[in-house]
């Protein structure tokens, strides 16, 4: 079986988890800080937050950029539930900026009309598609002119590159950037998600709310008597200044993820190489198209999309996806739009918030690609939909 995503793991890898087993600390020890100071560097960002998903990562940098009762979160409609989610774990209220069908990303003339609409957005959190990053220019420029903070959901796009050349969570259009490494994303750690960012008053905001928001950066003391006696530091003393949330990582988790970094540009060039093969080989589909043709060069690529006529071949998706798995290759759907989940249609969403979603949705179908997917096996996933889709 062919699956439509995979991780790739090596002795390396394995020895270096093994490392911390053998060693003295599991969690809060010197992995972490070494796995946020790998990131940091190699995005060019002042400071990075390890924590225990993607997810809580989107959580925290919404909860820090403001998001909560009154307070809105914009995002993009094509994109994993929990982009949305984040804003609803904060007791705020979602917003969505329909997708540019050539790219897939949040259209900026869509989100300037979503604001336009909720003065109340604390936060606009544009989603890096497949790996290729949004126009954050003009999504900075629109959200900044309406006081709202800007997230990357760089969960897709981890050793991407902006249209500028400068690394994807450098953060130089937005506030905060939030990464994945679920397996199946660009570097592994079992689970783990990173928050980078330039701004050192956020920065130290999220370290606390990371770890139930106990200060823990020798912020002042909001007791300052209770913290020294006769000069001296009380070693027992902290203090939970605000509610956050017990979402760190483990060293167990970052040793995996540090040693996956070392391959993160040979994992990214092997994706880019695939995925011009397939560019090439659909080229002369009658029916069948990559969804993300632009930006081979940029893109983290960690889905290859492709949208099919359906109507045309005179086959639902459902049949292409079971021909496809009777021949051993996986496929999958990135995404259904978040505003027709049952959840976010029962608070008022639906199709109409998103009809460019809507039309991609309805012809998307991701097929694999990921670092040790053969030629080989690459021609047979070809061969397959020639015979499919026709
Ligand atoms: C995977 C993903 C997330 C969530 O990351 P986890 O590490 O699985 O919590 C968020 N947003 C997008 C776009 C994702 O693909």
């Amino acid at each position: 079986m062919i699956p439509y995503g995979r991780h790739h793991l090596d002795a390396e890898d394995i020895a270096a988890v093994v490392d911390i087993l053998s060693g003295k600390q599991l969690t809060q020890g010197p992995m972490i800080d070494a796995f946020e100071e790998a990131v940091a560097t190699y995005v060019g960002a002042r400071h990075a937050v390890a924590v225990s998903s993607g997810t809580a990562a989107l959580h925290l940098a919404a909860m820090a950029a403001g998001v909560g009762p009154g307070r809105r979160l914009v995002t993009s409609p094509i994109t994993f539930v929990a982009s949305a989610n984040a804003a609803l774990y904060c007791g705020g209220s979602v917003g969505f900026a329909d997708i540019d069908p050539a790219t897939v990303n949040m259209s900026p003339e869509a989100l300037e009309q979503t604001l336009a609409a909720h003065p109340d957005t604390a936060a606009v959190i544009p989603v890096h598609f497949g790996g290729l990053p949004c126009d954050m220019e003009a999504i900075a420029r629109i959200a900044r002119a309406r006081g709202a903070m800007v997230i990357e959901d760089a969960a897709h796009a981890l050793g991407a590159r902006q249209g500028d050349g400068t690394p994807v969570g450098s953060c130089t259009q937005s506030d905060m950037t939030c990464f994945s490494f679920h397996p199946v994303k660009a570097i592994a750690a079992g689970e783990g998600g990173m928050i980078t960012t330039n701004d050192t008053a956020l920065y130290r905001r999220l370290i606390r709310i990371r770890s139930h928001g106990i200060n823990k950066l020798d912020d002042p003391f909001q007791a300052p008597e209770a913290a020294v006696e006769n000069g001296q530091p009380n070693p027992w003393y902290y203090e939970m200044q605000e509610l956050g949330y017990h979402y760190r990582i483990t060293d167990i988790q970052c040793a995996l993820a540090l040693s996956q970094m070392k391959k993160l540009d040979s994992f990214i060039a092997r994706r880019r190489a695939l995925a011009r093969s397939y560019d090439a080989a659909f080229a002369d589909f009658a029916h069948l198209r990559p969804a993300q043709p632009e930006g081979r060069d940029q893109s983290g690529l960690h889905i290859y999309v492709v949208r099919i006529d359906f109507a045309a071949i005179g086959k639902t998706r459902g049949d292409v996806m079971r021909a496809l798995r009777a021949r051993g290759i996986g496929s999958q759907v990135h995404y259904i739009p978040v505003p027709i989940q049952p959840h976010y249609a029962a608070l008022g969403f639906g199709p109409s918030d998103c009809p460019a979603a809507m039309a991609y949705y309805d012809q998307a179908l991701s097929i694999p690609l990921f670092y040790d997917l053969t030629d080989a096996q690459q021609a047979e996933v070809i061969t397959a939909l020639r015979d499919i889709v026709g």
